[in-house]
């Protein structure tokens, strides 16, 4: 397959170089399924307590994107968090020294109750005694899920299941959240809520976010950066204002 266009980088430095102060490198990035090559040499890094956003069309990429980063699906190249190379890590090696994966469809336990959700988001932690603390702590922060706490996560609306999903991840107490859409499928204000506790959780504890998300505006309002993914290459990469400034964006995901 011939090589894609170089992604354009209105003020990132080369493919591959140290940012300082990055929580998350990834470097030649490659993945798929199968014999099938889906990511062709992703460059991307995101700074401690920062924020990116990856925009790009079905199919491109985004979900394979998260997914290789996690370790959920062959990949090559390299995956550096927080100064360790974990590239050659697993799935839960990589969850426990704290990435954080609220995954499209947000996984949540159907016969399980909210409760229990919560605490299975911290199974992999051994200080048992702040699990109750960070248990209140995501009940402050989505209000909804302490008055449902009872309930099957089956039962719960798809706004709810949201938030849970967001939840039971934050209870593992990452430093990095990677977030899978987690506009699809929401009425707005729901969506409102959901973003509007994204934005507390960076403000307020600083943790950094990577977001995968169909609805540019909202996310580019998100984030610091962002990133475009077409045909598993990034073709674009830059601060969101100057990225929500690109013609070719403005058509694609603005509609403007
Ligand atoms: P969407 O917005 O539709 O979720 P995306 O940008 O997240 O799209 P991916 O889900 O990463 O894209 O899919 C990228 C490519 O990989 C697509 O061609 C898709 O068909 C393929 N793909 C995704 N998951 C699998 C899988 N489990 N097995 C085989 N191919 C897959």
């Amino acid at each position: 397959m011939s090589p894609g266009p170089p992604a354009r980088r209105p003020r990132e430095p080369g493919a591959g170089s140290r940012r300082p102060g990055s929580l998350l490198e990834v470097a030649g990035l490659t993945a798929g399924y199968g014999a099938a090559e889906v990511l062709h040499g992703i460059d991307l890094a995101v700074a401690e307590g920062g924020a990116t956003a990856v925009l790009g069309a079905n199919g491109a990429g985004k979900t394979t994107l998260l997914r290789a980063i996690t370790g959920a699906v062959r990949r090559g190249g390299r995956v550096t968090f927080a100064g360790t190379d974990v590239t050659s890590r697993r799935t839960d090696q990589i969850a426990r020294l704290g990435i954080g994966h609220v995954p499209q469809g947000r996984g949540t336990l159907r016969t399980l109750s909210v409760r229990d959700n919560l605490l299975a988001g911290a199974l992999l932690r051994r200080d048992r005694g702040a699990v109750r603390t960070d248990l209140d702590e995501c009940l402050e922060l989505f209000p909804r899920l302490g008055q449902r706490l009872d309930a099957s996560g089956g039962n719960l609306s798809g706004g709810e299941q949201q938030m849970l999903a967001i939840a039971r991840a934050l209870m593992a107490r990452p430093r990095l959240l990677l977030l899978d859409e987690p506009s699809l499928g929401l009425a707005p204000r729901v969506t409102a809520e959901v973003f509007a506790a994204l934005a507390g959780l960076r403000r307020e504890r600083g943790l950094t976010l990577l977001l995968v998300e169909q609805n540019a505006r909202l996310a580019l309002d998100l984030v610091d950066d962002a990133a475009v993914v077409e045909a598993g290459r990034l073709t674009l990469t830059g601060p969101a204002a100057e990225v929500a400034g690109d013609d070719a964006v403005r058509r694609a995901y603005l509609g403007v």
